[in-house]
């Protein structure tokens, strides 16, 4: 039996997310933290995990770590859904509102991925020239589909630029559905969040994640709303969605008066801009300006010049099939960023 087949549609048209595991000495293709905080710098207290009941299922609620989000947020418990990585909240997300998925391109692939496998429409809007929302397409795109959702990436990945503040505002004002936005990379950012607008907008979600700072093996994603949001889209979480060792390593983080990946998130932002400026000298490469932990950069042959970093060992994002002639690059550990910029310098020579 041709098992094909029997594929729906919608799903057969799919191409899996590419999450390939290729061998390298640098690793700076998955926008992941390069610091691998030790359970001392975390705060973790070993018999905190011995107590833990491995035999029982977790608590389907989370309670004790949402409500210590919460206060980290400066928001109500009940505001507050966790979903196995932000990935699976974006699925959450179409299960329960559906269809039209409105988004601007390039952005998150999972915003297409998880629409298109959930059946729904996907209307793509592209960026401006300088990788903002076009307001105008945008605004019709809105008034013509009337998306359920609006998926923003704020910084935008992979383009690394937040999306200007009054822009996003007048996409929220005009949406008649709601409107994500994705924050991912919020904690590398310059100015402030929409965290804090919003109880001002009730059709705004907000979405955070562990994954950039440090804790990508946890799988955690946060999303913040009106209470009525997350009631809604919790009748379609499954119930033991995040597991007693991610719930327990991450209470411990919360649990502290200071976030052990603070420093860590310094660090990273000040070795973006080194990079940026190293990057800017080099003939024949042209980098975007990013507020996030990667950089887009643009050249002449990417795969060409993917392929001889990969040689030497180093692993970077080949995206010329979604942003034509570029390749990102995570921030990585000094080290490692000095071994790319040199790489770089004589690959591009
Ligand atoms: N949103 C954006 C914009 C991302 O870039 C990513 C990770 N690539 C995610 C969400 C998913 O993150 P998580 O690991 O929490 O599923």
């Amino acid at each position: 039996m041709e098992t094909r087949s029997l594929v729906l549609p919608n799903v057969k048209a799919l191409s899996a997310y590419e999450a390939k595991d290729v061998p390298c000495r640098i690793k700076l293709d998955a926008n992941e933290s390069p610091y691998d905080l030790s359970p001392e710098e975390i705060g973790i207290v070993s018999s905190a995990l011995a107590t833990l009941a491995f035999n029982r299922y977790p608590d389907p609620q989370a309670r004790k770590l949402r409500a210590l989000l919460a206060r980290s947020y400066k928001v109500k418990r009940d505001q507050i859904l966790l979903g196995n990585g932000s990935d699976e909240l974006i699925s959450m997300l179409i299960a329960c509102f559906g269809g039209p998925a409105l988004y601007p391109v390039p952005t998150f692939s999972m915003y297409g991925i998880i629409a298109q496998g959930g059946g729904r429409k996907c209307i793509e809007i592209k960026l401006d020239k300088d990788f903002d929302l076009d307001t105008d397409r945008m605004l019709s795109g809105l008034k013509r589909a009337k998306p359920k959702l609006v998926f923003l990436s704020r910084p935008n990945n992979p383009t690394g630029n937040c999306f200007s503040r009054e822009r996003v505002l007048k996409i929220i004002e005009a949406a008649t559905g709601l409107v994500v936005v994705d924050e991912a990379y919020q904690p590398f950012i310059r100015g402030r969040g929409f965290l804090p607008m919003l109880k001002d907008y009730r059709n705004m979600v907000i979405l955070r994640t562990l994954s950039k700072v440090g804790f990508a093996s946890l799988r955690l994603g946060v999303m913040i709303a009106s209470e009525e949001i997350i009631s809604e889209v919790n009748k379609v979480r499954l119930p033991f969605n995040i597991n007693t060792l991610s719930q327990e390593v991450a209470t411990q983080v919360f649990s502290g008066s200071k976030k052990p990946f603070a420093k860590s998130v310094k660090l990273i932002t000040e070795e973006r801009e080194r990079m940026f400026k190293e990057m800017a000298g080099i003939d024949g490469v042209n980098s975007f300006p990013s507020e996030a932990n990667f950089i887009l950069f643009k050249l002449e042959n990417p795969t060409m010049v993917y392929n001889r970093l990969l040689k030497k060992g180093i692993l970077v994002r080949n995206l010329d099939k979604v942003v034509k002639g570029c390749l990102r690059v995570t921030v990585g550990a000094p080290e490692e960023n000095s071994v790319f910029i040199e790489a770089l310098r004589m690959v591009v020579k």
